[in-house]
């Protein structure tokens, strides 16, 4: 038999050696072609060595979905049978190696590949940013980050299918728009894309990923939505820039964007020393409670049908180097560390210093409800603490409601149920925040003795409310009324989700529509001139 070793040990030094190797063979075996042929796809390849081969395919192999085919080149040798038997075991070993490198490329492509999505994933994404800045300048690029705009209520309304597909759809839009020659976009997993675009694309790019509509089939019928691109962004201006920070930076304007609501926001140097002061409040944040910088906001709730201030809700802010710092960016690091329950109990504290105020001067902003998170019940004490200091301040206990939201584990719920009974025991009330979107939701009405509920803004907060979410919502407040248990909606922006609430029975809400949450000194005001309105 004919003695492979050379061709296999150069093939086992480097897998994608195979022009090398076969050279090594073919004027022993007179091969004039190699071809390679996939079976599922147009992918072809192929070794010539001699331009005149003969048309005739000599041999072929087919391994794994690949047809590996051997030509001979242009002169008239004949194989004989034991040359044959040779050709049966090269073009067989060819095959083998070649699809071991084939898997091999395919595990290290996924590497960098969201294959989901066809788009690169972030490894994926940050080298070709690398070649790019290499290439051109980087100061001619923007770098951007994308989260689709409630597409949390996509999945829950239909199902995880047809959210992947929205996805993909809008994926799939973002690819369209990329000059892959110098530029790249990417999916960071989930609803969240990145993308690195000449400047001079921006208006252009914006147009696109803040507004895509997509035609999705449920259930046999079409549903048109709009999938709303929230976008942070970073215009570059330094050409020594380190191509590490394109995801982090856009990033960091991105949660800026989600958490004062805003749909696009452009980094600057003031919100990056904002984000550098949030990541430090784990250090900082007993003395920033001290020197009075956490103060706390107050936005009223409306009868909708009067228009009258019926309660308030207290809302944390942080004020740091002049600028409001929203809850949504620093909650989430003061509940790493447990700090939480501190500037909890201090919003509570400030509301029932304030609340005798309010109430010489407005209608009735009682029950006023303030905010509790799911960390603080790993507080053993929260509850003591709590009616300490309603009793502290001498405001009565039915005063103040406690907002909490849904929890996630039977243990956290079983802390919950020890907490809300707790509560009514010593007549505190409370409310449950974020209403509908939870796992446990109707089973919470029913194990809780809770007061009120608040339905989530993403049930109204849209351009179009469908037949479902309307049924959804009427009975949800159906089933409230019927256990007795308040109603309130939040998040109303405009007269017609108003409207469309108190058709369903629900005639208490808060809202940009009515008023944002104010500083104290403007909610006072607010209260006086509500008042006099109704005298
Ligand atoms: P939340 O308790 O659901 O509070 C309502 C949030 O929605 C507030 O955001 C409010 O400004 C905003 N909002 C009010 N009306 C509208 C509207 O019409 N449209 C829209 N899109 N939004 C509206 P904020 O103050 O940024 O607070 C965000 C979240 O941070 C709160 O959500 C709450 O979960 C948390 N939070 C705020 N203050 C505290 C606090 O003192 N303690 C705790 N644990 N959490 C707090
Ligand atoms: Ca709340
Ligand atoms: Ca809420």
């Amino acid at each position: 038999m004919y003695d492979f070793s050379s061709f296999i040990e150069t093939l086992n030094k480097k897998p994608d050696s195979f022009k090398e190797a076969l050279d090594l063979v073919k004027d022993d075996f007179h091969i004039g072609k190699i071809e390679i042929k996939s079976n599922d796809s147009f992918e072809r390849l192929e070794y010539v060595f001699d331009n005149n081969y003969i048309k005739n395919v000599v041999m072929s192999y087919v391994h794994e979905g690949y047809e590996y085919s051997l030509y001979k080149n242009s002169d008239n040798h004949k194989y004989d049978e034991k040359e044959l038997k040779d050709i049966f075991v090269l073009i067989r070993m060819f095959g083998l190696y070649h699809n071991n490198y084939i898997l091999q490329r395919r595990e290290s492509d996924r590497e960098f590949f969201s294959h989901e999505v066809n788009l690169p994933n972030a490894k994926g994404y940050l080298k070709k940013v690398a070649t790019l800045i290499e290439v051109f300048k980087a100061s001619n690029y923007n770098s951007y980050y994308i989260n689709l705009k409630g597409f949390g209520f996509i999945n829950r309304l239909y199902n995880y299918q047809i959210g992947d597909s929205a996805i993909k759809y809008y994926a799939n839009k973002l690819k369209e728009f990329i000059d892959e020659s110098c530029e790249v976009a990417g999916h960071l997993g989930g609803d969240n894309f990145v993308a690195f675009v000449k400047k001079d694309r921006h208006d252009e790019f914006v147009k696109l990923v803040t507004n895509i509509r997509v035609d999705l089939n449920v259930n046999d019928n079409k549903v048109s939505i709009n999938l709303v691109g929230i976008v942070g962004y970073e215009g570059i201006e330094n050409d020594d820039y380190n191509y590490r920070s394109s995801i982090p930076n856009s990033a960091i304007a991105f949660q800026y964007a989600k958490a004062t609501k805003k749909p696009i926001v452009k980094l600057t140097p003031d919100l990056l020393g904002m984000f550098m002061s949030i990541k430090n409040i784990e250090h900082t944040f007993k003395d920033e409670l001290k020197s009075g910088n956490f103060v706390v906001y107050y936005q009223p709730k409306f009868d909708i049908e009067t228009g009258k201030i019926v309660g308030v809700e207290a809302l944390s802010r942080w004020i740091n180097n002049g600028k409001i710092v929203p809850p949504s960016m620093f909650i989430p690091v003061l509940e790493k560390n447990g700090d939480i329950v501190d500037l909890d109990l201090y919003v509570l504290e400030n509301l029932c210093k304030d609340i005798h105020n309010f109430r010489n001067l407005g209608n009735k902003i009682v029950p006023a409800s303030c905010n509790l998170s799911r960390k603080d019940f790993e507080c053993e004490d929260l509850e003591d603490r709590i009616i300490n200091i309603i009793r502290k301040y001498d405001v009565k206990t039915e005063d103040i409601v406690i907002e909490v939201t849904e929890t996630t584990t039977l243990e956290e719920n079983e802390r919950l149920a020890r907490f809300i009974n707790t509560m009514w025991k010593n007549g505190i009330l409370t409310s449950i925040d974020d209403f509908g979107i939870g796992y446990s939701s109707l089973s919470a009405l029913r194990d809780f003795k809770v007061n009120e509920i608040k339905i989530d803004r993403s049930f109204i907060n849209r351009d179009t409310i469908s037949e479902s979410d309307e049924i959804i919502i009427g009975s949800i407040i159906d089933m409230a009324k019927k256990l007795n248990v308040d109603v309130i909606c939040e998040g109303v922006e405009t007269k017609k989700q108003a409207d469309f609430l108190t058709k369903l029975g629900c005639f208490r809400a808060q809202g940009y529509y009515y008023s944002k949450p104010l500083p104290k000194l403007e909610f006072e005001d607010l209260l006086t001139r509500n008042r006099n309105k109704f005298k």
